[in-house]
């Protein structure tokens, strides 16, 4: 059994114990000692969306536009060794484990250039940190590959041989975008996996596919089986079709995955300011009971110069962009739907140094402590618990 002493708490104020048997959280009570809390224990963190296989390819000059990256990346694959994706993605799954993330759903590029090389390149990254990090892969049929050809399809069945849980695609960027989609969920069906689409991610109300993705949903009884990954575009329609939209998503368990840092980047650029924030109204959709996730989604790429994979950044940041900043609210949107630490879950807790929530937010320090199970997990977690166990006595062994 393990104490975790004085701790602040998302949904509450003040300072308390958490009591750790075994693999589990067995109670939760008033702190002993008073002492204002200098650590936060929230629920580990969850990234629904990256691009692990690109990640850290830091190109030397920014996208002038969501095409032209899109561009940049379809010239780059080619030359991606196994090697080379392993490595990107090895750096951002082990920064992840650092900020307190616990599972990352990575999109990976599948198509005839690329092969099953960042499919095999993410496996090895994933293969080095299994027992600190959850890693999904989604065979990701990106701008090179359209689902509704036949070698794309025997791609994804690949694909999914060698460990990708889920498939996905981009089809928007396919040649007939409805036929592109269908075909998507049929392949989905076929190989008996979920899905999760790029879809809409643009600002163009007549181009928006996702009412037909609701329709296709519900005609196929995949109802708990799809994601769809920005939906941008239902910030540009009119507001009661999004409503309607919105509960029929929800009765669907369509899971809605928002990018903050680039939606806000990516969409109206090129001409001017934009004039608008380019997000999926997360307000409405949490409203209709929706099941909202954030994700970093590209980090250090074509697509998006910065980011660290920290979803503590990416809550700030959302919370800017989505105004949805309550704190409960907020934390299920960047810990897998957990809105907070409850007697009974499994042990998979973030300790934060700071104060209290708000506090984490506004300054995403180091030092964070994720433990796996009741476990601190990682070199570098094990030193800051020890330190933290010496100098306040944050966690107390006990038979
Ligand atoms: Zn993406």
């Amino acid at each position: 059994m393990r104490i975790l002493r004085s701790v602040a708490l998302i949904d509450r104020a003040g300072s308390f114990d958490l009591v750790l048997e075994g693999e589990r959280v067995r109670d939760i009570s008033a702190a002993a000692d008073a002492a204002a809390p200098r650590w936060l224990a929230m629920p580990s963190l969850v990234n629904l969306h990256a691009h692990a296989n690109r990640a850290y390819a830091a190109p030397a000059r920014r996208p002038s536009s969501l095409g032209d990256a899109v561009a940049s990346a379809k010239r780059e694959r080619a030359s991606a060794t196994t090697e080379d994706i392993r490595a990107r993605a090895s750096k951002l799954l082990r920064r992840s484990i650092e900020h307190g993330v616990s599972s990352v759903r990575t999109h990976t590029d599948i198509d005839v250039v690329t092969g099953m090389r960042a499919i095999d390149g993410v496996l090895a990254a994933a293969s080095e940190v299994t027992s600190a990090l959850d890693v999904e892969i989604v065979a990701f049929a990106s701008a090179a590959a359209d689902p509704s050809h036949p070698e794309t399809r025997a791609l994804f069945s690949e694909a999914v041989g060698r460990g990708a849980s889920l498939i996905g695609a981009v089809p928007a960027l396919c040649a007939h975008p409805a036929r592109a989609l269908d075909a998507l969920l049929d392949t989905a069906m076929a190989l008996d996996v979920p899905v999760d689409v790029h879809l809409d991610e643009h600002l163009d109300a007549p181009g928006a596919l996702i009412h037909r993705l609701v329709e296709a949903t519900e005609a196929r009884g995949l109802q708990g089986r799809v994601t769809v990954s920005h939906a941008c575009v239902l910030s540009a329609l009119p507001c009661a079709d999004v409503r309607r939209l919105l509960d029929r998503m929800a009765a669907a368990g369509i899971v809605l995955v928002v990018l903050p840092e680039l939606n806000l980047y990516l969409q109206a650029r090129g001409d001017g300011a934009p004039r608008v924030r380019g997000l999926a109204p997360v307000i409405e959709a949490l409203k209709s009971g929706v099941p909202v996730r954030f994700g970093t989604d590209n980090v250090r790429d074509w697509f998006f110069p910065f980011g660290d994979g920290d979803m503590l950044e990416t809550g700030f940041v959302g919370a800017l962009a989505s105004q949805v900043d309550a704190a409960e609210e907020l934390g299920a949107l960047i810990c897998g739907g957990r809105r907070r630490i409850e007697v009974g879950d499994l042990a998979d807790l973030l300790l934060v140094p700071a104060s209290c929530f708000d506090d984490a937010l506004a300054r995403r320090p180091a030092g964070r402590v994720l433990l796996r199970r009741g476990e601190e997990v990682g070199a570098a977690a094990r030193g800051a618990m020890a330190a933290v166990s010496g100098q306040a006595g944050l966690v107390d062994a006990a038979d």
